[in-house]
């Protein structure tokens, strides 16, 4: 199967939704966005308003929700961290990717304001975490980071960590006051199911060719769409349509969570009623005190060709994530984890994201390395604009990523990516 899925993901703490039809008949537009993640979404809500008297069609393979953007772990970062030291000559480059990461962050606020999307986005910052050598090293540049760039944070030591999150794990860490924890597949599919109405989602509708030619041609199961002017927001999945073959492959992590704690349990955490607390270590875990009042760890990251886990490869990754959850919180030994899920992510060798033009009439923008919920937004928002042929600070602090790395083809490419994913563990020790 081409674009499979699954029934895990956030998604399944929500109530059932009925996605929208897929195409089934030609249609001639304007405008295609192919994509209805945080990219696609963006991208076709900032087409609508620039375009009014236009039809924009979004088109996606799968139903809205089930791609990253609706998997991740809920973080929508203000501000980056930048593994393996502090390099005084890329201050400018820190600055253009946290303008680009507020850019995303503020449309996101502005558009679950406007639209009163209910998915427990709560903007008040999150804590950077370390505990073993490697991460207590990153504690160090991150600080001076934070310090040269002028962000404001707060540095916290174990016993206040204990006393926020309820784990005498953690031995230092830095609280930012800006950022937002939000449920992912509430995000997007609110943001879905807000579109303006020139919008037109079709989900279950996978893209199979880009046809090049003026106009272009889209080739799908049951039908083909003739438009102008494409953007793909594919994400990882690029290479299915052709583009960006040797510079974007998909690693796949995976999580649990937590049955919803009882008042008890929850008494013995700290005193934030919810939290988000990321690794400062690349390898290190994810774990957040969901609203609901359930634990998510996520702390397992592999290349698996692109692909999410099967049940079984969940219960096996299910053990290591349950190891990072117990010597997290030994007081919690006995709740068990509810559920398992896997999400792809889109990363390249050298860590940069795409954005841009690929073809005559045909746009890109996608591929975060783990980051793309703000980042992601901001891109999807600029990619619209410099295909309507506007002008933006966002536009230009995207188009000034630097170029992607090449990736040697199979099955050097195995070879390559199974070791970069696994690099990122390395010296992962305790924050795991
Ligand atoms: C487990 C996990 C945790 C993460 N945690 C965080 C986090 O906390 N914070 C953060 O900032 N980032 C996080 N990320 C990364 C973030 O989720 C992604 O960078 C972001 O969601 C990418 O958005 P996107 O719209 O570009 O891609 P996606 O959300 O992947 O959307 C791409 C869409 O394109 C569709 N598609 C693909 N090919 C076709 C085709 N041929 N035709 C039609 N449709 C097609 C797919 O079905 C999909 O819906 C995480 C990722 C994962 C997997």
């Amino acid at each position: 199967m081409l674009f499979p899925t699954d029934g895990h993901g956030w998604g399944e703490l929500l109530q059932p939704r009925q996605p929208c039809d897929a195409l089934v008949t030609d249609k001639r537009v304007a405008w295609a966005v192919i994509g209805a993640g945080l990219t696609g979404l963006a991208c076709a809500r900032r087409l609508a308003g620039l375009h009014p008297d236009q039809e924009i069609l979004l088109l996606d393979a799968r139903c809205v929700g089930q791609g990253a953007s609706g998997r991740n772990s809920g973080f929508a970062v203000a501000t980056s961290q930048f593994n393996g030291g502090f390099d005084l000559q890329q201050l400018e480059t820190y600055r253009r990717v946290n303008r680009i990461n507020r850019a995303g962050l503020d449309l996101l606020d502005a558009q679950v304001a406007d639209n009163g999307i209910a998915c427990q986005w709560r903007r008040d910052g999150f804590i950077h975490t370390a505990i073993d050598q490697v991460a207590l090293r990153e504690y160090d540049f991150f600080r001076k980071y934070l310090e040269a760039l002028e962000v404001d944070h707060e540095l916290l030591g174990a016993g206040e960590l204990q006393a926020r999150l309820g784990s005498g794990l953690y031995q230092a860490g830095i609280a930012i006051g800006d950022g937002a924890l939000v449920q992912p597949a509430a995000l997007v599919r609110g943001l879905a199911d807000s579109l303006p109405d020139n919008v037109t989602l079709c989900e279950q509708s996978p893209v199979l060719e880009i046809i090049d030619g003026q106009p272009l041609s889209l080739r799908l199961a049951d039908a083909n769409v003739i438009c102008d002017r494409v953007v793909v927001a594919t994400n990882y999945e690029a290479p299915k349509l052709g583009l960006l073959r040797r510079y974007l492959i998909g690693s796949t992590l995976a999580g649990s969570f937590t049955r919803v704690l009882t008042q008890d349990e929850r008494a013995s955490l700290g005193r934030l009623q919810e939290w988000g607390a990321l690794s400062l270590h690349g390898g290190g875990a994810t774990v957040r005190l969901t609203s609901d009042g359930r634990i998510q760890i996520r702390n397992t990251a592999e290349y698996h060709g692109g692909r999410l886990l099967d049940e079984a490869e969940l219960a096996a990754r299910q053990v290591t994530h349950r190891a990072g959850f117990e010597k997290r919180f030994p007081q919690l030994a006995q709740v068990p984890f509810e559920f398992s899920w896997s999400g792809v992510e889109g990363i390249s060798r050298n860590g940069t994201n795409f954005f841009g033009q690929q073809g005559n009439n045909v746009y890109f923008a996608g591929g975060y390395n783990g980051s793309g919920v703000s980042r992601g937004s901001a891109f999807g928002t600029a990619i619209a604009d410099y295909a309507s042929g506007e002008t933006s600070q966002t536009v230009s602090d995207c188009l000034a990523s630097i170029a992607g790395a090449w990736i040697p083809p199979r099955p050097l490419l195995d070879i390559g990516a199974f070791f970069k994913v696994r690099s990122r563990f390395r010296g992962v020790g305790l924050d795991r």
